[in-house]
């Protein structure tokens, strides 16, 4: 057990968003699958420390993989549920900054792995990979675009996995703390 990690737990959260943080934590160890549940377990488990600081507001979009800092007031302008919920983020945002600390994994690799648990919480929903895009106005304003859709994944005879689009695309716009939901193809 880590000195400073007095709760034997081996993800360390910082800051004064800490609380929410853990509140979100907290749910996702409720309400999620098992394979996102034992996934929570053994990052908590791992002897090595992963610490992440959640600040609110900040200039920050949403997270700094460089800086291990998370913008907890960014997550909370998501929805609750569907695409790109907060739990959804903040879980990508957690497994990244996990696999940068723990496994040492670089943003790129760490980023693609973080996308797959996102799609674990969120019900499926996946990001289009062409249709996510950033637009930052003099670094003081910041909107995030980002298109999902939701797939059905099931295996044919010889294993391979069929994708099938079971769901409208829906396009999803952040500005600072607000969220625009719209179907885009209705
Ligand atoms: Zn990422």
């Amino acid at each position: 057990m880590n000195g400073w990690d007095r709760l034997g737990l081996e993800l360390v959260f910082k800051g004064p968003g800490a609380g929410v943080a853990n509140a979100f934590l907290g749910h996702l160890e409720r309400v999620s699958s098992d394979l996102v549940k034992n996934k929570i377990k053994e990052m908590k488990d791992d002897e090595k420390v992963c610490s992440i600081e959640f600040q609110m507001n900040t200039l920050i979009t949403t997270a700094s993989f460089d800086e291990s800092i998370i913008d907890i007031g960014d997550l909370l302008g998501f929805p609750i549920t569907g695409p790109m919920s907060r739990y959804s983020i903040f879980f990508h945002e957690l497994v990244e900054q996990w696999d940068k600390q723990v496994n040492e994994l670089g943003y790129k690799k760490a980023h693609e792995r973080a996308m797959a648990w996102e799609e674990h919480v969120n019900g499926g929903w996946e990001r289009v990979p062409e249709g996510q895009k950033e637009i930052s106005n003099d670094g003081q304003r910041r909107v995030v675009t980002v298109i999902y859709r939701a797939v059905s994944k099931t295996k044919d005879k010889d294993g391979n996995i069929i994708e099938e689009v079971v769901e409208k695309i829906i396009e999803i716009t952040r500005e600072l703390g607000t969220v625009k939901v719209k179907p885009i193809d209705s």
